[in-house]
């Protein structure tokens, strides 16, 4: 076995990259971080797509211009990292139904006042705790059936939460959101992160304390510390673990425990919904969509709620790139994920036409990310139900012995966002140091007491 270190951390996404950084600012030199796959950045993740970085993973910095400043942000600033506004807002003035012709604005509008009303209405039904008089009602005008609602009720629930529920990060960090269009991509930021307390070279990550391609099958705890096991054989040994995967894999069955977690953990666990999103990438020879103001995103009213509907061209970001993205979620994605690419350009192919007419160009390229299928990920991102009890979330965070948890899905303000992982993973390890001064002064007492 190697030797053995104060903390191993399982993961190098964002969470695991900051809690490792704050352990080894605190003197922890001894560190490990063991990581699955062949990368660090986990659901940060660029891809070069035609002849620009594309983002598979987080896209946006949200939550900027508000009261608290965004520490991802300001870490994106301080970088240099290129950034694009966006207004989603104005998508829904850019309704297409199957014809090609775009709702006039005032049905747009009223549609959507409609549809923020309901579901305001609902949630204040859930917080009253009239959870059957919201579920059951037989008033149908709550419920969304033509395919104008359809769409509308996809984007309030899928997309602008904010909309309808205060949202911290839009509260408190402020309602702006800034499109990451870099050549370096998202990931530059973790690479930077990492490069403060790892040795690099060239834009190499080095340091043997960092393995890549180690997956964790299990973790075997006790009162004296924790035995991670990888796939490939290997054995680790720590006095704590810090373990980032995603809820979507705590959910699986990749790493087991031994003593299995206790009941607790993981009814918690299997509380919390993950949501499936999903980017889709078309690469056209030239662009055929209008790209005045206001015309960034838009939206296919389709009878299918969630059916190739929110859109986004990438002229903004990148001009001239003739990219459009098509965003899925959840069983549109995972239908998506288990057909063939060329499946999901036709259907896409026949989505477009109908908005933009029958002459239109075919793809010459497409890019499905796979994120549900990711045995790595099984998520996007952790999606507590509108009307959560604050004790799931603390009963996911909460360390069992020696092993604490971190990743966007513990952080209480702030989870399913960028700037979630990466202050979980500074708080779990702050949780952590204070842990190992508990065990000194311990040991401190027992020595005084030889
Ligand atoms: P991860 O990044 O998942 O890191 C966990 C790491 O653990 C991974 O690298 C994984 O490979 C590794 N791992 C898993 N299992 C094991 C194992 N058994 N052994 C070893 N290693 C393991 N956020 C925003 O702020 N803005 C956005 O616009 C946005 N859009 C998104 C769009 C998509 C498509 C997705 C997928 C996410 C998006 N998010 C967005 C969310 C954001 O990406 C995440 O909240 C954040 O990156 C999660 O970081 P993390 O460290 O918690 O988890």
């Amino acid at each position: 076995p190697s030797p053995r270190s104060s903390v191993i951390i399982i993961g190098a996404g964002v969470s695991g990259l900051s809690a490792a950084k704050v352990l080894a600012e605190n003197g922890i030199g001894d560190l490990l971080i063991l990581e699955a796959s062949d990368r660090i950045g986990g659901r940060i993740r660029k891809e070069k797509f035609g002849d620009v970085s594309v983002e598979l993973g987080a896209g946006w910095i949200a939550g900027v211009g508000g009261k608290e400043s965004n520490p991802v942000w300001e870490i994106a600033a301080k970088l240099g990292l290129r950034t694009c506004f966006s207004d989603y807002s104005n998508a829904r003035y850019n309704i297409y139904d199957r014809s090609g012709k775009i709702f006039p604005s005032g049905i747009a509008a009223d549609s959507y006042k409609k549809a923020v009303d309901s579901a305001i209405q609902k949630l204040k039904g859930l917080e009253s705790n009239c959870v059957e008089d919201a579920t059951n009602r037989t008033d149908f005008t709550l419920t969304p059936k033509t395919p104008i609602e359809l769409a509308i009720d996809f984007i309030l629930h899928d997309f602008e939460m904010a909309e309808v529920e205060p949202i911290s990060t839009y509260v408190d960090f402020g309602e702006r959101e800034f499109l990451v269009a870099d050549e370096r991509g998202y990931e530059y930021l973790l690479y930077k992160m990492a490069e403060e307390f790892l040795f690099t070279s060239e834009g190499k990550i080095l340091d043997n304390r960092l393995k890549l391609n180690k997956v964790v099958r299990e973790l075997q705890h006790s009162r004296n510390g924790v035995t991670v096991r990888t796939e490939d054989g290997c054995v680790y040994e720590a006095d704590y673990v810090i373990l980032s995967a995603s809820i979507g894999v705590l959910q699986s069955d990749l790493i087991s425990f031994r003593p299995p977690l206790p009941r607790w953990k993981t009814e918690a666990i299997e509380k919390c919904d993950v949501m499936v999103y999903t980017k889709i990438f078309l690469k056209f020879p030239y662009k055929f969509w209008p790209c005045g103001p206001g015309k960034e995103f838009f939206i296919y009213a389709h009878e299918r709620r969630g059916y190739y509907t929110f859109w986004q061209h990438m002229e903004n970001a990148y001009p001239g790139s003739n990219i459009l993205v098509v965003t899925l979620t959840n069983d549109e994605s995972k239908r998506v994920e288990s057909q063939s690419d060329e499946e999901t350009l036709k259907e896409a192919m026949v989505v477009l036409r109908d908005m933009f007419g029958s002459d239109i160009p075919d793809a010459t390229d497409i890019l499905v990310p796979r994120w549900w299928n990711n045995r790595f990920q099984r998520c996007s991102y952790s999606n507590y139900p509108m009307i959560s009890n604050n004790q799931v979330i603390n009963d996911i965070k909460a360390p069992v012995g020696r092993i604490f948890f971190t990743g966007e899905h513990t952080s209480e303000r702030f989870n399913g966002y960028v700037h979630g992982g990466h202050l979980a993973g500074i708080d779990t390890s702050k949780a952590v140091l204070e842990e190992m001064r508990k065990d000194e002064r311990q040991n401190d007492k027992q020595n005084q007491n030889l």
